[in-house]
């Protein structure tokens, strides 16, 4: 059974994993903020508030991310195994989930940490395009479509998140390592941590992670 949470900085590679670790041992990817973006395109009244702070590059409040987890985790498609991406992001979010899958009897096993450096991080999202229907990333320079502005999967237009500029970047690195690197400490404190190179490509990052996930199955 896979419960797991992938932690680490924008850009750092969680989301392309995710997809290829979702696919290969069929568990949902959960990631908060495929969530919020799914709400402001309906115009949900969550999705109107998440607007104002996700294009500023800050982040939501605890307790709009925190109920909609709630929600997300009853599924039954969550009782085969789970992954996190981009949740949780503040300890009050690691606190509130450790309650809640202790009450559902399904702990996280867990933890995996991807790191990369800062230049990296930011030569990935300002270049970075996705699929407006599914999400797959791309780069104007290292990782093209076939077609230029196509997305190779299904065909849907390539846009740029309104957050992935330097401005809202520099304020989302900065959340990040004032409000996520806690979790850090605390996920190793509890012995769950392991650590991949994110800097990697994602298809050897992904062999790295396989190697990691086939283990504990
Ligand atoms: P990235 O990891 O590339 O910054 P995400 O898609 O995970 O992108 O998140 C985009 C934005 O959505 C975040 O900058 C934040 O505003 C919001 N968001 C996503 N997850 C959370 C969360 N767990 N807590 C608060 N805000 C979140």
């Amino acid at each position: 059974m896979i419960n797991t949470i992938l932690l680490g900085p924008p850009g750092a590679g969680k989301g392309s994993v995710a997809k290829l670790i979702a696919d290969h041992y069929k568990i949902p990817h959960i990631s908060t903020g495929d969530m919020f973006r799914e709400a402001i395109a309906q115009g949900t009244a969550v999705g109107k508030l998440a607007a104002t702070f996700i294009n500023a590059g800050k982040l939501v409040p605890d307790d709009v991310t925190i109920a909609l987890v709630k929600e997300r985790i009853q599924a039954p498609d969550c009782k085969k195994g789970f992954m996190f991406d981009g949740f949780p992001r503040t300890l009050p979010q690691a606190e509130a989930l450790q309650t809640l899958l202790v009450s559902i009897k399904r702990p996280i096993n867990t933890v995996m940490e991807f790191d990369c450096d800062r230049k990296e991080l930011i030569r990935r999202i300002t270049g970075r395009r996705v699929c407006k229907v599914c999400g797959t990333p791309y780069h104007v320079d290292t990782m093209k479509p076939k077609v230029e502005g196509v997305c190779d999967r299904d065909g849907g237009p390539l846009i740029q998140r309104k957050d992935d500029n330097l401005e809202a970047l520099t304020v989302r690195l900065k959340a990040y390592e004032e409000q996520t690197l806690p979790l850090i400490g605390f996920y190793k404190a509890k012995g769950l941590l392991t650590r991949f190179d994110g800097a990697k490509q994602t298809k050897d990052l992904f062999q790295d992670v396989k190697k990691f996930l086939d283990r504990l199955k």
